[in-house]
């Protein structure tokens, strides 16, 4: 499948807020009859318009673009000044390619066919809103930008991605859209087929990347969460361990911090324990609290 033509951002830069991103059943299309509303109240696509004729997209803002024509008389006589503009002024929103028939015409938005077609979303992060450049950046890829409107409760100004096509696993293309839009993949999507010839290309490869960012976040943050019980319990609530290496740690007391409101157990550290033992000894102690308390 053809991809965005953006740069590919260095797998580095990537935020690492949708790792967690999973999909969401969703009905675009509500019947009528039952109540529920629909685009374009519900939700409406961010598009990235293009022109009608040339298919290039239109200016983003207004530019000053070179006109051909000048060029052209300039060539055919170099000693005199043109009797046209050198610069033409595009409005945003206008075809900006000199060489189309539509060139500074206004391209209708509501001609860019591109909407949700699978009853599913992928939920984008909130620290950013995505606009028509985000659009662009999907080009090539069956996924749109969807912003929901009101009556959606929480789901209210959120921003979302959904699929425009279907019919096969697109992990590869969900990955690669989070990517293009500043995100490493969702987890829930990394494990992308072997299929189609992929992998294939330095696209697939970036993609395969990010997969293995994503892996390393989600390790990082699992050694994280196995080393949190051991952590409460050499710091709380009961015994905790004063010092940072092993020199003070031997002079360091375990001590508790209720402070008047428990027994204050004290409990010095002797010479001879290293700071590892003294932990260990903290757990101990701090476990054998907590059962007394049931
Ligand atoms: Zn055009």
């Amino acid at each position: 499948m053809a991809s965005g033509t953006t740069p590919l951002t260095p797998v580095s830069e990537l935020w690492v807020s949708a790792t967690e991103v999973t999909s969401t059943q969703y009905d675009w299309y509500p019947e009528p009859d039952s109540g529920a509303v629909g685009w374009p109240e519900a939700w409406d696509v961010v598009r990235a318009v293009k022109c009608p004729s040339c298919r290039k997209f239109v200016a983003e803002e207004d530019e000053e673009v070179e006109n051909p024509e000048w060029q052209q008389l300039k060539d055919q006589a170099p000693d005199e000044e043109p009797d046209v503009e050198e610069f033409v002024e595009v409005e945003a929103g206008a075809c900006a390619n000199p060489e189309c028939d539509r060139f500074t015409e206004e391209a209708d938005p509501s001609d860019t066919e591109v909407a949700p077609m699978m009853n599913y979303y992928y939920k984008l992060p909130n620290h950013h809103t995505f606009g028509p450049s985000d659009a662009r950046k999907l080009e090539g890829l069956p996924l749109c930008i969807v912003t929901f409107g009101r009556g959606q409760g929480a789901l209210e100004d959120e921003q979302a991605l959904a699929l425009t096509g279907g019919g096969m696993d697109l992990s590869w293309e969900i990955c690669e859209a989070f990517m293009r839009l500043g995100f490493l993949p969702p987890a829930a999507f990394a494990r992308v087929p072997a299929m189609a010839g992929k992998p294939r290309g330095p696209v697939d490869l970036w993609v395969l990347e990010g997969v293995e960012r994503t892996g390393e976040v989600i390790r990082t943050q699992g050694e994280r969460l196995i080393a949190f019980p051991d952590e409460m319990l050499t710091s709380a609530p009961r015994y905790r361990v004063i010092g940072d290496s092993d020199a003070r740690a031997k002079e360091s007391t375990l001590y508790g911090v209720g402070h008047g409101a428990y027994d204050k157990p004290e409990w010095t550290v002797p010479p001879t324990l290293t700071q590892d033992e003294a932990r260990a000894k903290a757990i101990e102690l701090n476990r054998e609290y907590a059962e007394q308390d049931q």
